[in-house]
């Protein structure tokens, strides 16, 4: 029987990706079969994972311990992935990136003085080669299980290029922006989650990410012009671009 081996390596992150991955494999008896868990970072020391196919990695790199833990990992691993928008793009912990990093943590922790973070909060790649990115605050459940399957079974490489309109498109959504007037990041966020927050008439404030696949630093800021004049100031889309696509907007800024 296909088999397949599976890490779930934790870094700064809140879980809610590794419960998807959980809820996805206790949801499909296929999957229960046959994806096999040999390290929690939670759990376990990486000293007893020799080898795996697939290391889910949840969170982004905010310390020097997590910087060599993933590097560990990639050695070990044959797929590395990206779980979730922190992971792929720094996550909301990013946001904090530029502040005064003393005043942050004196805000945040009843006692600093255990607290050792490094001055930047960085996505995975930019520490170490990654294999598949499934964006998503949380990651898309049926996304991680559709991933799997087909690295049991085989199959070409996985890529997602749409935004998030299309998906609005298939499912029959009714536009917020045109038939309400409600600011929406879907134009230009990455697709996945099946358009849930239109669905519900909100719009949509770009969980998973900037797709940078589909807008440059130019339309991103003619797009923010848009935002603006439907009443989106402009402190509150940054502050979501930062919180959700920090990486990405990384890129955009060194593309020029
Ligand atoms: S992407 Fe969202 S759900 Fe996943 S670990 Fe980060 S904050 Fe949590
Ligand atoms: S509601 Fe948002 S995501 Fe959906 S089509 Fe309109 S702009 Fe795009
Ligand atoms: S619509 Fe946007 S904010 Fe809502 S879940 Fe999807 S990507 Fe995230």
């Amino acid at each position: 029987m296909r088999k397949v081996s599976v890490a779930v390596v934790k870094l700064t992150s809140c879980s809610g990706c590794i419960n998807e991955f959980l809820y996805a494999v206790a949801s499909s008896p296929e999957l229960l079969r046959r994806v096999t868990l040999v390290y929690a970072t939670e759990f376990q020391d990486l000293n007893t994972l020799e080898e795996v196919d697939v290391a889910l990695v949840e969170g982004s790199v905010a310390t020097q311990q997590q910087e060599e833990l993933v590097k560990s990992v990639r050695s070990r691993a044959r797929l590395v992935v990206a779980l979730g928008t922190c992971a792929v793009f720094g996550g909301v912990q990013a946001a904090r990136v530029g502040e005064d990093l003393r005043r942050v943590i004196l805000a945040s922790y009843p006692n600093p003085d255990f607290v050792s973070v490094l001055p930047e909060v960085r996505s995975l790649d930019r520490v170490v080669r990654v294999d598949v990115r499934l964006q998503g605050c949380p990651v898309n459940g049926d996304s991680l299980a559709r991933l799997l399957v087909k690295v049991i079974y085989g199959g070409g490489e996985v890529s997602i290029v749409e935004n998030a309109c299309s998906e609005c498109k298939r499912a029959g959504v009714q536009c917020v922006m045109v038939s309400k007037g409600v600011p929406c990041l879907g134009p230009v966020t990455f697709g996945g989650c099946g358009a849930l927050c239109p669905s519900f008439g909100r719009g949509c404030y770009g969980c998973y990410g900037l797709n940078t696949s589909l807008v440059d630093a130019e339309r991103l800021a003619k797009f923010l012009e848009v935002l603006e004049k439907m009443g989106m100031s402009r402190e509150d889309v940054n502050s979501l671009l930062k919180s959700f696509s920090y990486s990405a907007l990384a890129r955009l800024q060194a593309r020029g």
